[in-house]
């Protein structure tokens, strides 16, 4: 008989987890994904959860818990490597998705339009899992399989994702482009962060979404920004090694031509709008 779990422990929660078990959040991409009336099978419920909610400084860097919502994000004091975030966190559906889908949930269902993924694979995130047996910790890139596939197994959660200090350093923008300018799943999208010291570039992070099975960093033209001024990093940008960084799709948003020549311009405007904000 299928059965609504809203565990108050981690322990409860942990020994109640099966391998059927859909594990709901903000439930603002499980309800729409289900053409019923109610979901299916054995729910697990993680809003009740402590220590999932919240934003936290710890020694190994920043931590958002996985139920932390976009609004929490968005209204944090948070270091200007993380605006890209907050950026992406005010353009996630509208105010009321923003108020009750969390950062874990967008990750977990791993769609390649996920706005969460290119802020914060701009800032090396890693991704907390924990299961009965233990915890492990895995770059986003790696917990990111493909099309809602991911690296979490059956019986774990995702309990926090994590930025580490040494990627709290320098300015970030996140840019979306839509069919229109709000409520829109991306046709596109970038986040760059950027360091910079006397005027030129010392690091840059530059990572796209909606161009590839799982958005990815571009580091070819990463390491061509290093060294450049920060006055003409952003024309330095080379449209070709974008391309050859993506693989994207044609589909009723967009075709893959104009997505992969969206992406070089998005990332011209998102390093110069890093660079003013650095200078
Ligand atoms: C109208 C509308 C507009 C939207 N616009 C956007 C948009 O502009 N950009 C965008 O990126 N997304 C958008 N979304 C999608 C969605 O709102 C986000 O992806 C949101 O962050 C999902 O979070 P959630 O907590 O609601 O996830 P849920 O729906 O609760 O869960 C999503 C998936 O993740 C799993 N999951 C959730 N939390 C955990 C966890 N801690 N551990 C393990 N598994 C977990 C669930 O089992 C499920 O498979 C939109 C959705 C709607 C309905």
């Amino acid at each position: 008989m299928a059965s609504y779990l809203h565990p108050e422990t981690m322990t409860d929660a942990l020994g109640a987890i099966g391998a059927g078990t859909r594990i709901l959040a903000g439930g603002t991409d499980l309800y729409p994904a289900t053409q019923n009336a109610t979901l299916a099978g054995d729910v697990m419920d993680l809003m009740a959860l402590p220590n999932l909610r919240g934003i936290m400084q710890t020694d190994q860097g920043l931590r958002i818990g996985a139920c932390t919502t976009w609004t929490e994000i968005a209204r944090a004091a948070l270091p200007p490597a993380l605006t890209a975030l907050q950026q992406a966190a005010l353009q996630v559906g509208g105010v009321q998705i923003q108020n009750a889908g969390t950062i874990g949930g967008n990750l977990c269902n791993a769609s390649p339009a996920a706005d969460g993924v290119p802020p914060l694979l701009a800032v090396d995130a890693v991704v907390e899992l924990v299961s009965a047996t233990g915890v492990r910790v895995l770059s986003l890139q790696d917990f990111l399989l493909g099309p809602r596939k991911t690296a979490r197994l059956p019986d774990e959660i995702m309990t926090a994702i994590v930025i580490p200090n040494t990627a709290l350093e320098g300015h970030s923008t996140f840019i979306k482009l839509g069919a229109r300018a709000y409520l829109v799943i991306s046709i596109a999208m970038v986040a760059a962060r950027i360091t910079a010291r006397d005027g030129k570039i010392t690091g840059a992070a530059l990572a796209v979404g909606a161009c590839s099975a799982t958005a990815l960093r571009i580091r070819r033209v990463e390491g061509a920004l290093v060294g450049q001024s920060l006055e003409n990093a952003a024309a330095t940008i080379n449209a070709a090694d974008v391309a050859a960084a993506l693989s994207p799709m044609d589909d009723l948003r967009a075709t893959a031509a104009y997505r992969t020549h969206a992406a070089a311009e998005l990332l011209r405007r998102a390093v110069t709008e890093t660079c003013k904000a650095l200078a």
